[in-house]
């Protein structure tokens, strides 16, 4: 694996790896690599000839200056994992590479980047990440581009601008990677304190009680809503969302018919989390995950959870 740091030399080893005949994937990240960030390598290790991981902590899309400071960074780390997966290509660049004075340009998808996600962290949170998305696969120019289903909303925002800017990737989305008790893997997990850590299961118990009640045939999203945030109370957590909406347009439904992604948002401590679960028919968003698989109630009573 070789590390890259200017745009120039990306842009030349693809082009060299293209005119090989290989083709190339982009994974786009922020570092602090845990087992979901393995799994989108992974899946581009299986069907790309070359493997290009970004790895920059986006500035543009922090709210809060407190977070981008206390973002976790492990490059080093980062990097030997990353090459022990197979990685052909590190692109580390530093801010000024991505930002370079004068930079005025942002990329805002309307409506969509607007709401939940959007409307918390604030309208700036998701044109930044598109803005950073569009020079990546501006520079990279990959085939296939991987994203995680444990942001949901990202993948419908970036799947919008896409579409709208004629862009030619193809997205691959890899489902949520999680521990054994159901919570899912995130950068963030580190900063939660053990007592935070064990209430944190609170959002895949919400997801869980949410996709129990969809299942028995309940169609009225106000009371699946109900059964999740009553689950979530079990464990002292209260949601600052939690929303049944269409997994594209993220617009609220009126009733459930069909496709549902139930997005939960929730602080645990000062640590705030997202999660949610894709409902698409009799396949539980549990037990998707081929990484990770989140253990049944019985497994889970007989195995200690382990910290990530
Ligand atoms: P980040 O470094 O947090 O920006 O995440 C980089 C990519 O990894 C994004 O596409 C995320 O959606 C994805 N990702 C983060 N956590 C998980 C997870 N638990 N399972 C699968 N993908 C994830």
């Amino acid at each position: 694996m070789i590390t890259l740091r200017t745009k120039a030399e990306a842009r030349a080893h693809v082009m060299a790896a293209r005119a090989a005949g290989r083709t190339v994937g982009l994974v786009p990240t922020m570092g602090a690599f845990h087992a979901g960030h393995h799994a989108l390598m992974d899946a581009a290790r299986e069907s790309c000839g070359e493997v290009v991981v970004s790895l920059f902590v986006n500035p543009a899309q922090f709210d809060e200056a407190s977070d981008l400071a206390a973002y976790p960074r492990s490059e080093a780390r980062d990097a030997a994992e990353a090459e022990a997966l197979g990685v052909d290509v590190l692109f580390a660049p530093a801010a000024e590479e991505v930002y370079p004075e004068g930079f005025a340009t942002s990329v805002r998808v309307d409506g969509l980047g607007d709401v939940f996600e959007g409307a918390e962290r604030g309208p700036g949170h998701f044109a930044g990440v598109c803005t950073v998305v569009a020079k990546l696969l501006n520079v990279v120019a990959p085939d296939l581009a991987f994203f995680g289903q444990k942001d949901a909303q990202q993948v419908a925002v970036l799947r919008r601008m896409v579409a709208d800017l004629d862009i030619p990737v193809e997205l691959r989305i890899v489902p949520t990677v999680r521990e054994p008790d159901g919570l899912a893997l995130s950068s963030r997990n580190v900063r939660l304190a053990p007592a935070e850590r064990a209430r944190a299961v609170a959002l895949s118990e919400g997801l869980r009680a949410a996709e129990a009640a969809i299942a028995a045939g309940e169609d009225d999203p106000a009371l699946v809503r109900g059964a999740a945030v009553a689950a979530m109370a079990e464990h002292d957590v209260e949601p600052e969302y939690l929303a049944l909406v269409d997994p594209d347009s993220f617009s609220e439904l009126d009733r459930i018919d069909g496709r549902v992604l139930v997005a939960v948002a929730a602080r645990v401590g000062q640590t705030r989390l997202i999660d949610n679960a894709l409902v698409e028919g009799s396949d539980p968003f549990w037990q998707r995950n081929e990484v990770t698989p989140v253990a049944t109630p019985a497994q889970r009573a007989s195995t200690t959870t382990k910290e990530s």
